[in-house]
């Protein structure tokens, strides 16, 4: 295997883990997760909930999504923050690519590359990626 056809192959493993890792959401309308990944560990992972402390419930009574649930990028990047480690030059895989706001937080992360798995319905996020020279990868077919 050549240097390209086993990062392949180790992008779809971290993002098949990335999507168990989604089952830990309680939320009920989506589930996503997010593992960062900087040099070869896993040195954090995210899914999207509401904050530490809040209730495990996602959405209200209209079954619409609380705007205070942090999406599992949000909360991989913050839990970052409150390690002794940096995602300075690290990977980012998320089930889902992401929205625009995550994107603002995955460029000040220093994060360098994002791989995820289904396209959102807006493209508005990756865009923003690309502008500030961050690889994105999509891999629409998990299977090796
Ligand atoms: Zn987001």
């Amino acid at each position: 295997m050549n240097n390209n056809t086993k990062q392949i192959v180790l992008d779809k493993r971290y993002l098949r883990m990335a999507e168990i890792w989604a089952e830990n959401s309680y939320c009920v309308r989506r589930r996503v997760g997010a593992l960062i990944v900087r040099e070869q560990m896993i040195i954090s992972d995210g899914f999207n909930g509401t904050p530490a402390g809040f209730e495990n419930v996602c959405e209200d009574e209209d079954g619409k999504t609380k705007p205070y649930v942090l999406h599992a990028e949000a909360n991989a990047i913050t839990k970052v923050a409150r390690s002794n480690n940096s995602s300075e030059g690290a990977t980012l895989y998320v089930t889902a690519s992401p929205c625009l706001e995550c994107s603002k937080l995955i460029i000040q992360a220093g994060i360098k590359r994002v791989v995820y798995h289904e396209l959102y319905r807006m493209s508005d996020g990756i865009d923003l990626l690309v502008r500030a020279g961050i690889e994105c990868v999509h891999v629409p077919d998990l299977s090796e």
